[in-house]
């Protein structure tokens, strides 16, 4: 039998943890069409990642697959999401992030070309910013980048 590279049960968990998340999502209509894409840290050289091309409303455990951080597939004939680079810089990066949900929400995508042209969103004023950690007032002003899609 072969050895795989990562903790198969731990890939079992988080893809079952990625599909329920995925069609909460997928409900809110944030997924269209095969848009958008999910992933998880498996471990500090591996994630569990959406293959590319599917339905993020009907995902099954089967449509979630490894890659290592320079995006390659591991242990499987599955291809990853085109984005994934996206997912696995961050964790490379950032050991604290455990998950990726990158969505394609109206809301996101009319804003994004709404404000292409002053290069960010400015949250200000808002209620929920103290979700954000470390922050205690609605009365502060966050500004989200607005990045080229390349
Ligand atoms: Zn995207």
């Amino acid at each position: 039998m072969e050895t795989l590279p990562y903790d198969p049960a731990r890939l079992a968990q988080r893809a079952a943890e990625i599909v329920a998340n995925t069609r909460e999502l997928s409900a809110l209509g944030w997924t269209p069409a095969t848009s958008s894409n999910f992933s998880m840290r498996l471990d500090d050289r591996h994630a569990a990642i959406t293959v590319s091309g599917r339905d993020k409303g009907r995902l099954t455990e089967a449509d979630i697959m490894v890659v290592d951080f320079a995006g390659q597939p591991v242990a499987t004939a599955h291809r990853p999401s085109a984005e994934t680079l996206l997912h696995t810089q961050l964790y490379a990066r950032y050991p604290d992030i455990g998950c990726v949900l990158h969505t394609h929400s109206r809301t996101q995508t009319v804003s994004s070309r709404l404000f292409a042209g002053q290069g960010h969103v400015r949250l200000e004023g808002y209620e929920l910013l103290k979700a954000f950690a470390g922050n205690q007032t609605h009365e502060m002003a966050i500004d989200v980048p607005v990045l080229p899609n390349t």
